[in-house]
């Protein structure tokens, strides 16, 4: 998860100038379309894109076609398209936390929503977590929507955080929630966590950080290579280890800043204190 920027892109006039573009089979159909796409456009950006609010104008199935054919294949005109996807390919992925991207995708979805299939602030890098929400963006209660990562500042804030139990070899691993209640997002920042984190592989990846921490600490906390005598002391690592991760991936939702973020829970540090200070340990060897 993470916040982006928002696309700084003119898209008035890239669509006006698609549309003109005499060179493409789309001439001169879209031009009709020109009005109803710019207050579609200004509209979207007026309610930072919340799907409970954006007006989705009817557009022909055969307008439908043509726009989702240009995302496909883009024209000139819609340079940024290509531009979006290539900047963030190997960033950490805004939706699940991931540690890339991969793929562009469409917030509210091309099929249900035709008229912003080509809008740049409806075009999200993402990795497969976001296909797999399907055309999901709504909740059933008040409030509870996936969020955006060009609107939604709160993904830049620490929303997530591992929750281990039954601590050892293989602790049981899950996510825990941490904006507090009374968070102005908290029934979307829940279901954003449900509909597309929690379905990632997140989980699996913590638990091999945890298995990796385990065998040798210095592959997951460098300053573990040595014994560490103190549970003050532990904690100060990690919080270090912890800020630099944040500020690495830039985002404080990537998967091994939630991992770590997880280890600064009072019961694991206390497990990682008594075994990092016992007495006679080899530094560096498993926790046993
Ligand atoms: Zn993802």
């Amino acid at each position: 998860m993470n916040k982006l920027p928002t696309p700084n892109v003119n898209d008035f006039g890239a669509f006006t100038s698609l549309s003109n573009n005499p060179k493409l089979a789309s001439f001169p159909q879209l031009q009709s379309l020109v009005g109803t796409v710019q207050a579609s456009y200004a509209q979207y950006m007026a309610v930072n894109g919340d799907p409970a609010l954006v007006l989705n104008p009817p557009i022909s199935a055969a307008e439908a076609k043509l726009l989702k054919a240009h995302y496909k294949d883009p024209p000139g005109d819609l340079a940024h398209i290509k531009e979006i996807r290539d900047s963030a390919e190997h960033l950490v992925c805004p939706m699940c936390g991931s540690m890339h991207c991969g793929t562009l995708d469409h917030y509210l979805p091309k099929n249900g929503y035709p008229v912003f299939s080509v809008f740049s602030k409806n075009l999200v890098p993402a990795c497969k977590c976001n296909s797999k929400r399907k055309e999901t963006l709504l909740g059933a209660n008040p409030g509870e929507r996936v969020l955006h990562p060009y609107f939604d500042y709160c993904l830049g804030e620490r929303l997530v955080s591992a929750r281990f139990e039954d601590l050892g070899e293989v602790p049981r691993v899950s996510l825990v929630q941490i904006a507090p209640n009374t968070h102005s997002h908290h029934a979307a920042i829940d279901f954003h966590v449900q509909t597309i984190v929690q379905r990632s592989a997140i989980c699996k990846y913590i638990a091999d950080r945890w298995s990796s921490l385990y065998r040798k600490p210095s592959l997951v906390v460098r300053a573990f290579e040595k014994n560490v005598q103190t549970q003050v002391a532990v904690r100060s690592l990690l919080e270090k280890e912890l800020a630099s991760l944040d500020d690495l991936h830039k985002s404080k939702n990537n998967w091994n800043s939630v991992f770590v973020s997880g280890l600064l829970d009072p019961t694991v540090l206390a497990w990682l204190a008594v075994r990092l200070s016992m007495p006679g340990r080899i530094p560096d060897s498993p926790l046993v």
